[in-house]
């Protein structure tokens, strides 16, 4: 469709050449007076005559052509040209003339006519663009495929709460006979994958009513004012659809705390949420349209959005326990050929505080490593291989280390490997490899027994030391630091952090600190960091490295008495690379030596 005003263009100019060569033509042929064609007849130089109405024409013997005009209504004989000296014939003036009067002059008028045509169109769709730029950009679901409560996994509590959300979008009346106001907006709070727009397009599945998805940071433009406009919109089109479900997710991009902001966006955040705090407040509660809206930072959000009238209800989302795990996996599963064998729960217990989306992403991966190895089904070995993919980094067996690379990044990670071994409190160790996988040189991979919900001071200190084995085996058997510990000592350093500011578990005794990661979040936090003064900040300094030390000085002590068994570890790495199951138990436990 672009293409037509330059087709007709490039028409445009082929016509007018095409016209003006056949002016050239005519022109070639001389006009002369009748009386001249009457003696070239009478001369015998004519090789025949066409008449057309008036024009007569006359070819010469030598292909010259002459033209002339008789006079109205006056036979060519008169002018003494007759039949017996030269052919004569006759055409009718108006047969050939009307299609080349159309082609000359009436294509260029339509090639223009619709070229303006076509212009005028293009100019007025994007007057039209302009128009619906306050308009909502907020997606329509219906049809399709639904999705129920059915195709969510676990989450038991949430979908109980919604289900009075589904119950009301469906028979209001029973709610509204006893007076109940029915909540306007939820707040779905939870990580990132946890399945929140999943258990929102639920909600409207469930009660076979349209759903409207977008994303809070859609509402933010460049202009201020749009934002206001887009809401004002979203909600008469939610309105004009009732009863329907709206669901704005991260709705932390414009509900944060109002007048904290740093930056020049502030003024079109707070319009916005202005805006949708008015609208909410406007519901008829008879009007069946429910937002539900999700973060997964419900601290940050300005406390106008939750007070009652508007995100009143809150659904609390959790990372999937090792039940809800298996059963994810056996939904996404379902459409996929797994092989028999394929043990889920074994992959549930392996992947620990992972969320529904990264299952999924375990399952498709799965997929996608059988499908390249030409396999017909997704046995468990593919699986295995997922989790590691999905939960350290695809491996990069084409990074090549060098010989005293290999062995330093073998010691390190034996290092890693027998310290959690020793430590009571760290979780047992599956698999330890100096094979590189993301931005790791190798990696030393535990897996704890079972879901846990409360870490205690002792795990903390003992997931120091074994972080810091790393280097304290560089230091004990190379006596020389390397870059490779970079990110051990960074963990370290957060958990020991954590440990003093949020946790209260050190001498400091039991006080929150402000985290300052917040800072990085414009604003609101600027206050708070600063709420506690820079002697208390030494302390706090102080405190953390403490912990860090505490945690050297054991591991060095794990690692001087088990050197043995270190070095056992470490020579087979450099061997076989990875080492896992059995053979790792027998290594670690002194089976093998
Ligand atoms: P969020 O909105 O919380 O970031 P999503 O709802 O977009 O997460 O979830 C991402 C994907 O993860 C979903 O499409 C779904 O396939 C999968 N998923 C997450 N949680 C579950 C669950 N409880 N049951 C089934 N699938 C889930």
């Amino acid at each position: 469709m672009k293409n037509i005003p330059y087709i007709i263009i490039v028409l445009i100019i082929a016509s007018a050449i095409w016209g003006l060569s056949g002016y050239q033509k005519a022109q070639v042929i001389k006009d002369v007076p009748i009386s001249q064609i009457a003696n070239d007849v009478k001369d015998k130089k004519v090789k025949e005559i066409n008449v057309e109405g008036n024009k007569v024409i006359a070819t010469l013997k030598d292909n010259k052509k002459e033209s002339a005009y008789k006079e109205e209504g006056t036979e060519i004989q008169k002018y003494g040209i007759t039949q017996k000296d030269v052919t004569i014939n006759v055409k009718n003036p108006n047969s050939g003339t009307a299609l080349m009067n159309f082609l000359y002059l009436g294509l260029p008028i339509i090639l223009f006519v619709a070229l303006f045509f076509i212009m005028f169109r293009q100019a007025k769709s994007g007057n039209m663009q302009a128009m619906s730029f306050g308009k909502t950009t907020a997606k329509l679901f219906s049809g399709g495929k639904k999705t129920t409560f059915d195709d969510v996994a676990g989450l038991v509590e949430p979908k109980q709460e919604l289900s009075e959300i589904v119950e009301f979008l469906k028979q209001p009346e029973k709610f509204q006979k006893l007076g109940a106001e029915i909540p306007k907006g939820v707040l779905l709070f939870g990580p990132a994958g946890v399945g929140k727009t999943m258990l929102a397009k639920a909600v409207a599945g469930e009660a076979g009513v349209p759903f409207f998805s977008l994303s809070a940071s859609e509402f933010v433009e460049m202009f201020v004012g749009v934002g206001a406009s887009r809401v004002r919109d979203l909600f008469q089109k939610a309105k004009r659809n009732a009863p329907c479900v709206v669901f704005i997710d991260e709705l932390d991009a414009i509900g944060r705390q109002r007048g904290t902001g740093v930056g020049g966006s502030h003024d079109e955040r707070e319009q916005t949420l202005n805006q949708i705090l008015v609208e909410m407040d406007g519901f008829e509660t008879d009007t069946r349209v429910i937002i539900l809206a999700a973060t997964n930072r419900p601290d940050v959000l300005d406390p106008a959005l939750l007070r009652p009238g508007r995100f009143d209800r809150k659904v609390v989302l959790d990372l999937p326990d090792v039940k809800e795990r298996e059963a994810i996996l056996a939904i996404h599963g379902k459409n996929k050929p797994l092989d028999e064998k394929v043990d889920l729960k074994k992959i549930a217990q392996a992947t620990p505080g992972l969320s529904g989306a990264d299952l999924k992403n375990i399952t498709n991966e799965a997929a996608i490593l059988a499908a390249r190895a030409d396999e017909t089904e997704i046995s468990q070995k593919y699986l295995d291989e997922a989790i590691e993919k999905v939960m350290l980094g695809p491996e990069r067996k084409s990074h090549v280390m060098n010989v005293e690379e290999k062995k330093i990044a073998a010691y390190h990670e034996a290092g890693h490997a027998v310290v959690g071994h020793v430590l009571k409190h760290t979780d047992p160790i599956h698999k330890v490899s100096v094979v590189s996988r993301g931005m790791a040189l190798g990696y030393t991979w535990s897996l704890p027994l079972e879901d846990k919900h409360m870490y205690s001071k002792s795990k903390f200190q003992d997931e120091i030391a074994q972080l810091l084995g790393g280097r304290v085996s560089e230091m004990v058997f190379f006596n020389e630091p390397t870059t490779g510990a970079q990110n051990d000592v960074k963990r370290a350093t957060k958990i020991a952090r954590e440990m003093v500011t949020i946790y209260g578990m050190s001498d400091l005794g039991l006080i929150s600190l402000g985290d300052r990661d917040e800072l990085v979040f414009l604003g609101r936090d600027l206050g708070e960091h600063k709420n506690y003064s820079e002697q208390l900040s030494s302390s706090v300094d102080k405190e953390i490295m403490k912990f860090i030390d505490e945690g050297q000085k054991k591991a060095k002590e794990v690692i001087e008495k088990n050197k043995n068994t270190l070095e056992t570890l470490a020579k087979k790495l450099i061997e076989i690379e990875t080492i896992e199951g059995k053979e790792l138990d027998d290594i670690l436990t002194g089976k093998t030596k």
